[in-house]
């Protein structure tokens, strides 16, 4: 079967590649001359298949009003028409069942994502630092310590007492007064999602079954008697028998052209990338919502959710928190080049991706990975193609469907 994928993000690559090696035939459609050219780029680098949690939780309920009133240093909201809409729906997430319907299918995605890649790296080995470093959780909040410990059943994880925390990571340099604990999962993983995106780039560049189309930004879907058959481009039309939307932050755009409705929010985050080994773990500063990732050579620091609708740009400000965030860290970062970055995340309201059919014929959706496109692509692209070609799912499809939100 001819299937348009929109999108050369990590998510459009990894379906692109997991459908030609299925058998079909690929068309890859991007309008950036190179892959993983937005939010895929210098993302946290973390592979976290154990930390799952979505935004929307009980406790998140609790802080809204603080967070609202600018009361939260990690979360910036400037309200918006969508974002109202799209609130409504986070609200309704904020749910202690639905809290735990959302880990139950992300642990599922997640696993099957990790037992994908590796399958992917037996057969073409791709080196993007790839390592089992291990995840070490900081918290600051007694109660969020708390609530995290309770979870510790789900997979192998240890809680430790601050001075554990900086006697396994000792990159550190926080003082273990600032600390109420931490929680270590050693099976986690980091890797570098660009480096990974282009080296399967190259791949796909020489794959029989893959057509590219890079530097082509799709105009306009073609509907015929409901079915989409066809898009337009600024270089000409593409036709296909089915089209699957990955275009991250901008898919709800497309799919709206089309008919289709997506609660899908442009969640802003930031990074810098320091140069030196300073960490030998991956490090998660929870209550201040900082990833910290050792790769290949380098440290990449990332966070912060900023609601501001579809700004691209970088904010000096929150830059220079991540410097400061750094500097008190890891001890490096304050001066020097650190190649300052911003990502939008595509982020729904209970934090699932929405993979599978659509209403509109010939229009799939692999999109809303949110804050864990990287660690979750591999596994959503297994299940789309799973789902296109008629066979059993590799996990349970229904938590990901279009139509919870109907
Ligand atoms: C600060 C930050 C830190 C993060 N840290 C982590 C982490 O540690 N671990 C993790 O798992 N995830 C992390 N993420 C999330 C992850 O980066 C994203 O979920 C993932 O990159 C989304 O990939 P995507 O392919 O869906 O979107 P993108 O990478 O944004 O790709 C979408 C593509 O669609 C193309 N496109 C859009 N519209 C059009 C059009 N009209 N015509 C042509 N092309 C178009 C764009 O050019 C783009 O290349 C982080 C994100 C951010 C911002």
């Amino acid at each position: 079967m001819k299937i348009g994928i929109l999108g050369a993000g990590v998510v459009g690559l990894t379906s692109a590649w997991w459908l030609a090696e299925a058998g079909h035939q690929v068309v890859l459609v991007d309008r950036h001359s190179g892959p993983a050219a937005e939010a895929s780029a210098a993302n946290g680098g973390q592979l976290s298949y154990a930390f799952v949690a979505p935004f929307a939780s009980p406790a998140m309920l609790r802080k809204l009003p603080g967070m609202l009133l600018g009361g939260d240093d990690a979360v910036r909201v400037s309200p918006d028409f969508e974002l109202i809409g799209w609130g409504l729906r986070f609200l309704r997430a904020c749910t202690g069942a639905e809290v735990d319907r959302t880990v139950a299918a992300q642990l599922a995605l997640a696993a099957s994502s990790r037992a994908e890649l590796a399958l992917l790296m037996q057969e073409v080995p791709l080196d993007f630092g790839l390592r089992t470093a291990g995840k070490l959780v900081l918290f600051r909040d007694a109660g969020e310590f708390a609530t995290a410990r309770q979870m510790d059943a789900q997979v192998e994880q240890q809680a430790l007492s601050p001075q554990e925390c900086l006697a396994l990571e000792p990159g550190l340099r926080i003082k273990a007064r600032e600390l109420v604990g931490g929680v270590y999962t050693p099976s986690e993983q980091v890797g570098d999602c660009a480096a990974f995106c282009g080296q399967l780039f190259a791949r796909l560049q020489n794959h029989s079954n893959v057509e590219l189309r890079m530097g082509t930004s799709i105009t306009k879907p073609e509907l015929t008697r409901g079915r989409l058959t066809a898009i337009e481009t600024d270089t000409g039309r593409i036709e296909a028998e089915r089209f699957v939307v990955s275009f991250g932050a901008g898919s709800k755009a497309f799919a709206r052209a089309c008919g289709v409705s997506l609660p899908i929010y442009p969640m802003k985050g930031h990074s810098i990338t320091v140069p030196g080994d300073a960490l030998s773990h991956s490090v998660t500063d929870h209550s201040r919502k900082i990833v910290f990732a050792p790769l290949s050579g380098a440290t990449r620091i990332a966070g912060f959710a900023d609601f501001k609708g579809v700004d691209r740009g970088l904010d000096p400000s929150r830059i220079a928190e991540l410097r400061a965030a750094s500097a008190g860290t890891i001890g490096e970062g304050a001066d020097g080049d650190v190649a300052p970055w911003a990502g939008l995340r595509p982020q729904t309201p209970d934090s699932r991706p929405i993979i599978g059919p659509s209403p509109v014929d010939g229009l799939y959706l692999n999109t809303g990975q949110g804050g864990l496109g990287w660690t979750l692509a591999c596994g959503s692209a297994r299940l789309l193609t799973d789902l296109i070609d008629g066979k059993p799912p590799s996990c349970p499809a229904q938590p990901f469907s279009v139509k919870r939100f109907s």
